[in-house]
């Protein structure tokens, strides 16, 4: 077992973000093909006829911008199209990019139609967000040479390409640069049915022997997040290795699953903290992210990233103009007795 604080422990097994230890298995288990990714469908059917209609044309395909929770397929996708399309992939990250000669340098080495990802694009800053206009337009981009009133500019072509750009909130982006994509979609958690597909292909490219069952039992708990799916896995497989005889049962996973404390509907004591807190501290709500971050000792950006995605699709958190709600499945969920439930007002009332 690893002994650290609850809390450390907790936020490396369901942060949908990557961590070291997931980076060892990721190349392994990373989709190489449109046919191996799986669910997205509609993107993937889009995606489909966009990269056969840009291969028969010769042409790059078309900028790709893809937004949703961290986990989910981003980067993933982004090695699929290059390698569907037959070119190179080079991946970076907005923040990585510090200056406008950092971006031409990556650009002025692509090859004809190469896919760009860049991971986090909303960070990007915005001396380099005006190198990519016209890279993006016109497959050029502007050098300045020198300074002051003997400054001049010179245009510089570059190969035609693709960017793929990725980013866990879309409204963050400048409107210039998001409209500059053709191609633009959101991927949605994935179902338990979908997570336990995946749960399965990786067991078997890891050599884990995984019961129907065992899967089903992880990929419930897996917060619709093929990331934390994947990690999940190796965990329970560490129990199954130790207190069974290595093959992931409904038993072991369930019980590997308990041990780490996250329940059968995939909540961690940060979610329930959460919800404890709005409940509480709040009556319930509306209660501002702010003040609830501050209440919890916790980041806002980790509320909203790891914590609220999930717990809005289960319908147990509300989000309001005037703050977080905890719903009436969420106050039976933790076992409190929701307050108007005798008025016969449910929580869906604030599932907006
Ligand atoms: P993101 O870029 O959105 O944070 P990644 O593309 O890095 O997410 O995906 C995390 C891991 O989850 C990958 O290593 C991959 O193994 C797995 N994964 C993601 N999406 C799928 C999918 N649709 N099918 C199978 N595995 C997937």
């Amino acid at each position: 077992m690893i002994e650290t604080s609850d809390m450390q422990f907790e936020e490396r097994v369901v942060t949908p973000q990557a961590v070291d230890e997931d980076r060892d298995v990721e190349v392994t288990l990373r989709p190489q093909t449109l046919v191996e990714y799986i669910g997205q469908d509609k993107v993937k059917e889009n995606l489909a006829i966009y990269i056969e209609a840009a291969k028969r044309r010769g042409d790059p395909l078309d900028h790709v911008l893809l937004y949703g929770p961290p986990g989910l397929g981003k980067t993933t996708l982004s090695s699929i199209i290059a390698h569907e399309m037959g070119v190179n992939l080079r991946v970076t990250t907005g923040p990585a990019i510090e200056k406008a000669g950092d971006l031409a340098a990556i650009l002025t080495n692509l090859q004809p139609n190469d896919v760009l990802f860049i991971d986090e694009i909303h960070r990007l800053n915005r001396q380099v967000e005006e190198i990519l206009y016209p890279a993006l337009e016109d497959h050029a981009i502007d050098i300045i040479m020198g300074k002051g009133p003997s400054a001049r500019s010179l245009r510089v072509d570059l190969n035609p390409f693709t960017l793929v750009g990725a980013t866990t909130r879309a409204g963050q982006l400048s409107s210039p640069l998001r409209d500059r994509f053709g191609v633009i979609h959101r991927l949605e958690l994935y179902t338990p049915e979908q997570l336990s597909d995946i749960v399965r292909r990786s067991a078997m490219l890891l050599k884990i022997p995984c019961s129907i069952d065992g899967a089903m039992e992880i990929a419930g708990r897996a917060r619709g997040t093929p990331r934390i799916a994947n990690r999940l896995l190796k965990r329970v497989r560490d129990f199954a290795d130790v207190m069974g005889d290595g093959e992931i049962t409904q038993e072991i996973a369930k019980m590997a699953l308990t041990r780490l404390e996250i329940d059968e509907l995939g909540l961690d004591s940060n979610d329930r903290r959460m919800l404890e807190t709005i409940i509480k501290g709040y009556g319930g709500g509306p209660v501002g992210l702010e003040t609830l971050a501050s209440a919890m000792g916790e980041e806002t950006v980790t509320l909203e990233d790891v914590c609220e995605p999930f717990l809005m699709q289960l319908g147990f958190l509300a989000r309001t103009p005037r703050g977080r709600c905890a719903t009436v499945p969420a106050y039976q969920h933790l076992g409190y007795r929701p307050p108007q439930e005798d008025s016969g007002m449910d929580g869906q009332m604030s599932l907006n």
